[in-house]
Parts: structure tokens; sequence; C-alpha cells
């Protein structure tokens, strides 16, 4: 009989699930009973039993022992009670106290075994008691590890625990195996059923670990699965496009450009042209540290797809990027007869019409624009090479629908959120990376300062003599993340401010509430100098490129990440001149001080996210919506990451193995492809 999958059974099956509590569970993306018993505790309270003369005095603890008196209450204030009574625990003769817990009192009899959870004060012999049983009245939690989860509204810990027990006691038994046998084996695994039984009840910290570990390494396995699936699924049906790039064009065009590219360039274009080449889709992740230029580099790949007969996309985060980047590739790709062409959520109507038509009969040849690029109306007539800039990241199930929809492109990720080049490869199992490890030649480092509040006067006066040489300067607003309207006020107040202050220039605001063409409009003024200081909130953020600029500010730098700042800092030190950063904030916390310092100490983004790294401990690092990486209910791609290099191989060597897509033995493994998307084909049941 083939077993119930746990996926299709409902919450409610679980005794003591109402519809309430359903709803509540599905509140925490708990939907199934398979959601719920993966619904791991993220610590244990421990309630083992300890022997006094090894505990320390402050510790909490577990003892048992046998009750000496009779209870002595004492009541006070409102509802308020202190109860004592001696325990006699080993040797020792010990107070236990209880607050408003009078209610005991007549359970407490001489004589009785009692089992004390709390902390112990040595000097006074005495134990505060958080939790109390007795051993009469059947087991209880005594010399256990009990579960603690992250619950909020109606659900309680002490419900989650319940439930847990119940949905466990009912469905655990049907708990697949899902990992290969021979995996199981290799690392003597326990069974799943078991593993994820004792995640939950650990007997000790040992074996709770050992489930871990067993569940840590299926999370990364399934997930490494999943991207070498795809990998092979798409190397194998060699159906990308096989670009026919003359090296002799892209030479000329390269000729053309105003600098000559750094080695680290030349070095990623080549890899980049010999997958465009190849008749396998590209998917190639291109990491390099803010101003290491990445753009010409894809301006590259753009022209060596249109001169092989194909169109181009540029996909990016904001309309402000799209404007600029379509402005950068216009004064490239114009002396070479390649049309561009700009789609924005603000380009509508006859514009749109005309543009969509234009693209659909390859009259545009490349097409900058944001996620509107992807639209279900988008039609190209032969789109060849998809690139994205910052932050955007087609996932792999992404991917798998582009390829279905017709539209075959090779893509190209560019990211400036640097990580080591060996978790990215892993991290990243369907991409090969590329890395610009080097900074164009000539560049003067950004000299990074920390001041405080108080120093804003100087910092003005500061401004200003940059201003007086001709430079340009960005003040970045504190961040406001639970009020974008406060972002605005704020920066709206900044404005007037600085306005005052310096009189005799240009000062310009930029922020979220206004509408595209305004931006544009005054960005277009600030790359032109005829702004001289521009006042925004993080719009501005990614991928601005005006190299005059020379001064970036930042108020509150504190309440930034460390990613972050490292990206405003990106903004100058773009051309010729000295550059300077300027963070102004007085961090009250040890972290928050050691991140100001981080900054001034250097301005190279490996180092930035290593230091990162260090500050924020494993996973929070990847928290940060920039890094695209996918998040884990128990790895941690930083703390596991040998774990995570074991599992890609692992995975790799299977679906590179024939037998993997027509063995019985997979079908559990293939299905849970199908369902992903990833794998369209015969399950071979
Ligand atoms: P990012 O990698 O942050 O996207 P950009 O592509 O915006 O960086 O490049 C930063 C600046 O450096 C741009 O003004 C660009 O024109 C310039 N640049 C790019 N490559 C070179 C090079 N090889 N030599 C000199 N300047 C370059
Ligand atoms: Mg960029």
């Amino acid at each position: 009989m083939e077993q119930m999958d746990l996926r299709q059974i409902s919450l409610r099956k679980v005794s003591g699930v109402s519809a309430p509590k359903e709803l509540e569970l599905h509140a925490f993306g708990i939907l199934s009973v398979a959601d719920l018993l993966e619904y791991y505790p993220y610590r244990y309270e421990d309630y083992r039993l300890r022997d006094l003369t090894e505990v320390k005095d402050g510790e909490k603890v577990t003892v048992e022992g046998k009750i000496a008196s009779p209870p002595v209450v004492s009541r006070f204030g409102r509802n308020k009670s202190r109860m004592t009574c001696k325990v006699m625990i080993g040797d020792f003769l010990v107070t236990a106290t209880w607050f408003n817990r009078h209610f005991l009192q007549e359970q407490i009899i001489a004589g009785r075994e009692i089992v004390l959870t709390g902390k112990w004060e040595q000097k006074r012999m005495q134990i505060t008691v958080a939790d109390s049983e007795f051993p009469d009245r059947g087991s209880g939690r005594k010399g256990t590890l009990q579960p603690v989860y992250t619950v909020h509204g109606k659900i309680t810990q002490t419900w989650m625990r319940k439930t847990m027990v119940q949905a466990l006691t009912q469905f655990g038994a049907m708990i697949e195996e899902v990992l290969p046998y021979a995996l199981v084996e290799q690392y003597h695994f326990m069974p799943r059923k078991q593993a994820i039984a004792l995640i939950h009840h650990p007997q000790n910290t040992e074996e709770g670990q050992q489930a871990r570990n067993r569940m840590v390494y299926e999370e990364l396995f399934m997930f490494q699965l999943k991207l070498q699936a795809f990998r092979t699924l798409t190397r194998e049906r060699m159906d990308g496009i096989a670009h026919q790039v003359e090296n002799r064009t892209v030479r000329e065009f390269v000729r053309s450009l105003p600098f000559e590219l750094t080695d680290a360039q030349k070095q990623v274009v080549t890899e980049i042209l010999s997958d465009l080449r190849s008749p396998s889709c590209m998917n190639r992740l291109l990491q390099g540290d803010v101003g290491s230029g990445k753009t010409v580099v894809a301006a590259i790949a753009l022209f060596a797809t249109v001169r092989a007969g194909y169109q181009g996309a540029l996909m990016v985060p904001t309309e402000i990027l799209a404007e600029q980047h379509l402005r950068s590739l216009q004064k490239l790709f114009e002396p070479h007869g390649i049309q561009v062409g700009l789609l924005t959520g603000s380009v509508t109507g006859r514009k749109r019409k005309d543009l969509l038509a234009s693209l659909q009969m390859g009259m545009i040849d490349i097409v900058v624009g944001t996620h509107a690029l992807i639209q279900e109306d988008v039609f190209f007539r032969q789109l060849g090479l998809v690139v994205t800039d910052e932050q955007h990241r087609f996932g792999v199930n992404q991917r798998s629908i582009l390829r279905r929809k017709g539209m075959n492109p090779d893509v190209l990720t560019m990211t400036a959120t640097p990580i080591p080049r060996t978790l990215a490869i892993s991290a990243f199992g369907d991409m090969d990376v590329s890395t610009i490890s080097e900074r164009p030649k000539g560049r003067k480092p950004i000299q990074t300062f920390w001041v405080k509040h108080s120093m804003l006067e100087r910092v003005l006066g500061f401004i200003r003599k940059e201003v007086d040489q001709g430079r340009q300067a960005y003040m970045i607003c504190p961040l406001i993340e639970e009020s974008e309207k406060i972002d605005v006020q704020n920066a709206i107040d900044l404005h007037v401010q600085i306005q005052q202050a310096l009189p005799h220039y240009r000062v310009g605001l930029l922020h979220g509430r206004m509408s595209a063409q305004e931006k544009e409009e005054v960005m277009q003024q600030f790359s032109r100098n005829e702004v001289q200081v521009l006042i925004s909130t993080t719009v501005i953020e990614v991928g601005v490129d005006v190299p005059n600029s020379t001064l970036m500010i930042i108020m509150d730098a504190d309440r930034f990440g460390l990613s972050q700042l490292h990206q405003l800092r990106g903004r100058v030190g773009r051309g010729e001149h000295q550059s300077y950063c300027i963070l102004i904030a007085d961090p009250k916390s040890e972290v928050g001080q050691q991140r100001m310092q981080v900054m001034t100490e250097t301005d190279d983004g490996f180092e930035v996210s290593r230091r990162d790294l260090e500050l924020r401990g494993p996973g929070d690092f990847f928290g940060t919506k920039q890094s695209g990486l996918p998040e884990f209910r128990l790895a941690d791609m930083v703390a596991d990451f040998a774990v995570l290099e074991q599992a890609r191989d692992d995975a790799g060597r299977l679906v590179n193995d024939a037998a993997f897509w027509t063995s019985a033995q997979y079908v559990g493994l293939r299905k849970f492809l199908q369902r992903e998307q990833i794998f369209q084909g015969d399950l071979l049941d």
C-alpha cells in the first residue's frame, strides 16, 4: 500500500488542533502535518537532574528531593504571595521558595518526593522555584530536554509542545526516508523518522546534535539536488544558443571604449564569451566589488549577443538605474548602429505599445528595464541574453519557467555583494562564478571618516570646500525601516537645512515618494552638475554612477548594515579625484562602534563582507536581502559550509549517474524534483 504523504495531511487531523488553531499555524507557514513536524525547536530547556555539589551559584538547575517541612505562606500586595518549605536534596537541607504559587500549598506534604527547577543560591542554600512537579504523579519534564519553539500570537509554548508530542505520536511512524540509502549508510545517519523525533525530544545533547546533523545534511542535500539536477538537465539537452561570436568584432568594440579593460575584466569577458559560444545555456554569476566595472563587461556580452543576431535584455532593480544604464549603453552602442530601448513601470500607453512591437519585430536590439521586462505580454523576436544587475537573481524555478515559455536565453547575473568564492560556488551550485578581483588602476582609495553628530558643522564646511573645487556630494538620510513616511520627512528636513547652510549652491532632493519622472529629472541634473549636493534616501543605493561626485555623507550610519554602507560608499571614488566617505553616527552598542571602525579601516568589499560575518555571527549575515542566498530551517551556509560542499558533491554525483533517472530506488527524489518544477520527464515509477 502506498503510504500517505504527510504533506497532504491536514493539521486538523492532529488531535487538539481546532479550526482557529489551524489558522494560527498557517500564519507560521505551517500548512500540513509534514510542516508541523519540521517546525523545529530553536533551543531546549534543560530539566536534567543535577547534583547540587556540582552546581555553581546562580545557575538554573533541576533537582530531586524530599519535602522536609510543611509550607509557610505569606501574602503581600494584591494577589502576591510567597511560599517556602524545606527540602532535603542529597545531603543538603535547602529552602525552596515559590512566588505567587500558593495554590500548590496543599500538595506540599512533608515526606513527599518533589522535583524542583529553578535558580540555585548557594550562600542562602535556597532555590527560587520556576517549576515543580511530583514524581508520584507520573513522569513529567524531569530528566528531559524540553523543546523551545518560536511562538507568538495565540500559540503558546505549552500548546506547541503538547501538539508536537501529539503529532509525533499519531504520525511519527509515517515519516519516510528521503535520503538515498547509500548515503544514510555512508554517513551512519539515523533514519529520518528517528532524527525528527529526536530533534523535538532528545534524550541528551549528543543525541540531539546527531539528529540535527542529519537534518542539516538533508536540507543542504535536497537544495543541492535541485541545483545540480537543473544544471545536468539543461546541460544535457544542450538546447541553449551557440552564439556565433567573432573575436575580431568584439575586439573592435573593446578598442572603442574610453578606457582599457583591467586584467580582471579581460579574464571574465573571456569566460563569458566562451559560455555564449557554447551550445548549452549560460548561467553565470559575475561578482565584483562596487566600482570594479561590471557594467562594461555586461555591455560587451550584450554587444556580442547582438552581433550574433540575437536580442539582449538588461534587468535592474530600480528605474533610476534603468535610466542610467540606458544612457550609458546608448552612448556605447549608438556609434555601432545598435538600438537600445527602455521598459519600466513608467513606460505606459502608446510608448509601451510601440516598444513592445519593436521588440517583437526585432527593431530594438537591447532593452533595459526593471522586472517589467519579463512580464507575460513582453515578447522578443529572439532573446539571446538576459543580464540582471544587483540584487536580482532568477531562482532556479523561475529559470525553469523561462525556458518553458520558449525563451532559452543565456543568463548573466551581476552582484556587488561579494562573498568568498568557495562559498559562492557552493551556494549557487547551479551557477558558474566569475569574479572581478581588482578595480581599475589609478583609483585612489576612498578615505572614510567616522564622526559624531556634534561635528556636523565641520562636515558642512568640508562639503563647501569640495563643492568650491567643482566636486559634488551625496548626503544620505537615516533609514527608518518601519516607515517610509519618516524617511521621506527626514530627507525633506535635511534638504531645507542644507539649502540654508549652502545658499550659493543647488541642493537636490531624492526620495521614494517622488514619481519616476521627478527622480529621473533630479538624477539628470546631478549628473550634469546642475545640482551640487544631492540629499537622498537609500533609493540611491545601488549602481548609480556620477564620477564627479567625491563626497558621500551618511547620516546615522549605524542604522545601516555593513554591506549597505559599502554599497553607498561605492557611489564615490569613481573618477580621478580623491573621494571621501563620512559616517555620522553615535552608536551605543559595541558592535555598532566596531562596524563604523571596519568601514574606516578597509574599502575592499570582500574584506568588508568577511568582517561583517565576524561581527554578526553566522546565520545573521545572509539574512540581508542583498545576498539573495536561500535560507534553511536548520542549516547555515556559513557555519555548515563543509557539509554544504559535501552535499554538493554527493548530489552532483547522484544526478550524473544515469541510474538516478530510471531506478525505482530514486523515484521519491524524482518526484521532489518534479514538484519543484525542475524535472518534467517521466517518473518511471
Ligand atoms: P560596478 O561594478 O560597481 O557596477 P561600474 O560598472 O558602474 O561599476 O563602473 C564604475 C566606473 O568605472 C564607471 O564610471 C566605469 O565607466 C568605470 N570603469 C569601468 N571599467 C574601467 C576601466 N577598465 N578603466 C577605467 N574605468 C573603468
Ligand atoms: Mg553596477
